[in-house]
Order: structure tokens, then C-alpha cells, then sequence
């Protein structure tokens, strides 16, 4: 067995290296042995947003879109919602979480993911309860996640389940082979780390060692309104999800505070960091189309009007001089922000594997496990790829 004074390094601090964490963390291995932990990160969840910063920007709601035969997937997603409802059950919204009436429409397909029946009161809408342009539907009760809320409950998770132990250090690794470097053993010691979890997300296309090349972005741009009201979420997906990503989608993920987060775009490879106004214009215009509640009706202010020669007549826009009109939409009085993130795509989906050891002193292997790569759904999936990535690790030590 080789020596526990070696630290454990976690490099990334998304949803899925802080879920990683804990379940390290909390494994009977950590708690009799006591090895170092460190997190190393370039960013970390109270930053300014930053759009390669997923987790933070993420909607998020727990919505699968593990096909029918994708057990992998299925299974990761599902270990995930059990646990988070169970966390909702027993502490509240103040978890971060919020449990919802979810309906699904479906445009151009007449089915439904299976997996969307496991969820409790699951239920297939008849003709007469779904909009007239809608081909499918179903309802379920499911969980939006309030990511700054929920990253830093897992922040104060892995400092009591290590007594204040681990580090948590901001710093951008260009490669794996760049923790042999005495700028890094002033952080973590000079001994070479006993094993690495890459949990760098889109990162792992850059990152010296990885350079994954299967892994691209795919842009979401979200619109935050304020709209306490809304309690319930919608999605309309149209077209083949075809996999996860295909077709369109338009989503209101609603957040215990009272704000909602509207949605969304799905661009593949594209790195554009700043929003579009066009597309905020259209996810205005989509969302009020699956949820016209986001617009109480006294929010419709009556049209402007002019009078002239005693009588009233409605503005026409040449009327006024210099009023630039983007769009109409009431609910641009609504608007909180407006965001973007890169979602970290990968060819062929989640990297958890355990890959080649990484030889930073002779005869001191580095074990090295991958979880990177989730896409649009690293908070849906992150408990389940946690504990399969601690199991890999763990595997690898005690052998
Ligand atoms: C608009 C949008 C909506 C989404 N909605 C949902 C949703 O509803 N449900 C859902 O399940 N998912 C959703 N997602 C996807 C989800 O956000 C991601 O799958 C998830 O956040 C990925 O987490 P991560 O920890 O792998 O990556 P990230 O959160 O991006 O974290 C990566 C970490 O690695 C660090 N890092 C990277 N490279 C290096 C390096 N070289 N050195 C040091 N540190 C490094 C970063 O600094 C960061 O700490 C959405 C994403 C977007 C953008």
C-alpha cells in the first residue's frame, strides 16, 4: 500500500469536484487513514459569474435526458434525484433546493423519456389538459437547484467532514505534470499526490496531460427575471432531444427566492461569452408561449395613447422621437440579469474512467480519475458520478 502522507488532489470546484469531494470525504477509507485533501480551482462559487464556469450559471432543475437504453446515464441521474429529494424532505428550500410540478411538452414527438415515470406523481396529460399545438405531455414532481446556494452548502460539507482540513487553493494548472512544481508543493507539500480527481469541466480541452479534443461547449444563454408567483416549472422540447441536445427547448425553472430563470439556447461550439439581445427577445417571446402566468394580467399596461382633438388615439412608435423598442415584452420589467455559461460537452458523454498514472517522481505512480464532461447535466447527474469516481479512486488505493 503506498504511503497516506501523499495528498489526494481534487482539481476543479464545480458541482462535481465539491460533490466528488464529499463523497471522498466521507468514505470510511478518509475517515481512518486522514490523508490530505486539496481542491485546486480557478474558480471558486462566490466569483463574479463567468461563463466557463458552469455550475454557477446552470438553471438548474433535475430534467434527465438519459435515453430509454442509456442505463449509465439513467443511473447516475436517478442516485442523484433520490438524494437531493431526500435532502429537500429533510432541510427544506433552505437547501438550495425547491421540489416543483413539473410539466414537459413535447412538440413534433409523441413520447416521453422513461425514466420521467419514476418520478412521484408522474402522470401523462390528456388531449383536453395540454395546449392545442402540443403533441405530448406529462407531469411529474421534480427539484430546481439554486446553484450559489447549494455549492456552498457543500463548501461547509467538506470542511466539517474534514475537521477544517482540506485546502482549498485558487490557482489555474496548466497540466497534471505542472503538481510537481515547487509553486505547487508550497500549497500541497513535496510529496507527489497519491492519486487526482480531474473534475475540470471544460477545462479538460486545455489542460496540459488531458487535452481532450472530444470536449466542446455548448453556449446557453438564460434570462433571470424576478417572478415569485411562479411555482411550478415548464419545458417545451421540440423536436428529438436525439440524445440530449437536439431540437429546441424553452424552459421556466422557478427558485425558492422568487426568481425565475428562463430559458434557453443550446450552441454547439460556440464561445461567445456575452449574451445576444436577439436571442434574450426570443426566450422572452417562447417562455410566455408555455407560460403565460409569467404575465399577470395587471402587468399588461394599457396601450400608450395620444390625444388629439379631443379624442384618444394609440400611439404608433413614428409618434415618439428616439424611443428605441427592442421588443414589447412585458416581461422585460422583470429582468434581474441576463447570462451565459458553456456547458462542458464531450463526445460520446462523461468521462469517469480511471486512466494512465501520471509519473511525477519515479516509483510514486499518481493515479488519476476522470469525471469531466456532463454537459447539460452535471447537476442532475453530480452524486451519482461522484460516488462512481470515489469507487474508482478508492478501488486504485486499496489495491
Ligand atoms: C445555461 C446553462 C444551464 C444549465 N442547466 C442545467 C440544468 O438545468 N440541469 C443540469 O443538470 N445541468 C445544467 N447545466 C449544466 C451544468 O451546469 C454542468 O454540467 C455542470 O455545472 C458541470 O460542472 P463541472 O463541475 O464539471 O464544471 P464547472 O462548473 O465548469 O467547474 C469546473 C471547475 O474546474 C476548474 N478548472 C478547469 N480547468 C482548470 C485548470 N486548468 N486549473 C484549475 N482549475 C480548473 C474551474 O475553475 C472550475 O472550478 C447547465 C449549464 C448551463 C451553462
Amino acid at each position: 500500500m503506498i504511503s497516506s502522507e501523499r495528498p489526494y488532489i481534487i482539481l476543479g470546484a464545480g458541482v462535481i469536484g465539491l460533490t466528488t469531494a464529499v463523497r471522498l470525504l466521507e468514505s470510511p477509507y478518509y475517515q481512518s487513514t486522514k490523508p490530505s485533501v486539496h481542491i485546486i480551482a480557478d474558480h471558486l462559487p462566490n466569483d463574479p459569474l463567468d461563463a466557463r464556469y458552469a455550475s454557477t450559471i446552470a438553471g438548474a432543475h433535475h430534467l434527465s435526458f438519459a435515453d430509454d437504453i442509456d442505463e449509465r446515464q439513467r443511473g447516475w441521474d436517478r442516485k442523484t434525484f433520490q438524494i437531493m429529494y431526500e435532502e429537500w424532505r429533510e432541510i427544506g428550500e433552505s437547501s438550495g433546493l425547491m421540489a416543483l410540478k413539473q410539466t414537459e411538452l413535447f412538440v413534433g414527438e409523441t413520447k416521453h423519456l422513461k425514466i420521467y415515470e419514476e418520478h412521484p406523481d408522474f402522470a401523462v396529460l390528456d388531449e383536453r389538459e395540454r395546449p392545442k399545438d402540443v403533441d405530448h405531455s406529462v407531469s411529474f414532481t421534480s427539484l430546481t437547484m439554486t446553484p450559489l446556494i447549494y455549492l456552498n452548502r457543500l463548501l461547509k460539507r467538506i470542511d466539517d467532514l474534514s475537521n477544517h482540513q482540506v485546502k482549498i487553493h485558487r490557482h489555474h494548472l496548466p497540466s497534471l505534470s505542472a503538481l510537481s512544481h515547487p509553486s505547487i508543493h508550497a500549497m500541497i507539500g513535496t510529496a507527489p499526490p497519491l492519486a487526482i480527481i480531474v473534475c475540470t469541466g471544460i477545462g479538460a480541452l486545455t489542460l496540459g496531460d488531458v487535452e481532450d479534443k472530444t470536449v466542446y461547449p455548448t453556449r446557453g444563454q438564460v434570462v433571470k427575471v424576478r417572478a415569485p408567483w411562479i411555482r411550478a416549472g415548464y419545458t417545451r422540447q421540440v423536436g428529438s432531444l436525439t440524445g440530449s441536445e437536439g431540437g429546441e427547448r424553452t424552459y421556466v425553472i422557478p427558485r425558492p427566492d422568487g426568481e425565475v430563470i428562463l430559458g434557453g439556447t443550446r450552441e454547439v461550439g460556440d464561445w461567445y461569452p456575452y449574451p445576444r439581445e436577439g436571442t434574450t427577445s426570443d426566450i422572452l417571446k417562447r417562455v410566455l408561449e408555455i407560460c403565460p402566468d409569467l404575465c399577470p394580467s395587471h402587468m399588461v399596461a394599457p396601450p400608450l395613447t395620444n390625444q388629439k382633438n379631443g379624442s384618444i388615439e394609440t400611439l404608433k412608435l413614428g409618434d415618439v422621437d428616439s424611443i428605441e423598442v427592442i421588443d414589447h415584452s412585458p416581461l422585460r420589467s422583470l429582468i434581474v440579469d441576463t447570462l451565459v455559461g458553456f456547458r462542458p460537452s464531450r463526445e460520446g458523454g462523461t468521462r469517469l474512467e480511471r486512466g494512465q498514472d501520471l509519473i511525477l517522481v519515479e516509483e510514486q505512480p499518481t493515479a488519476v480519475v476522470y469525471n469531466y464532461g456532463h454537459g447539460g447535466a452535471g447537476w442532475q447527474s453530480c452524486w451519482g458520478t461522484a460516488e462512481d469516481a470515489v469507487a474508482l479512486l478508492l478501488a486504485t488505493i486499496e489495491t
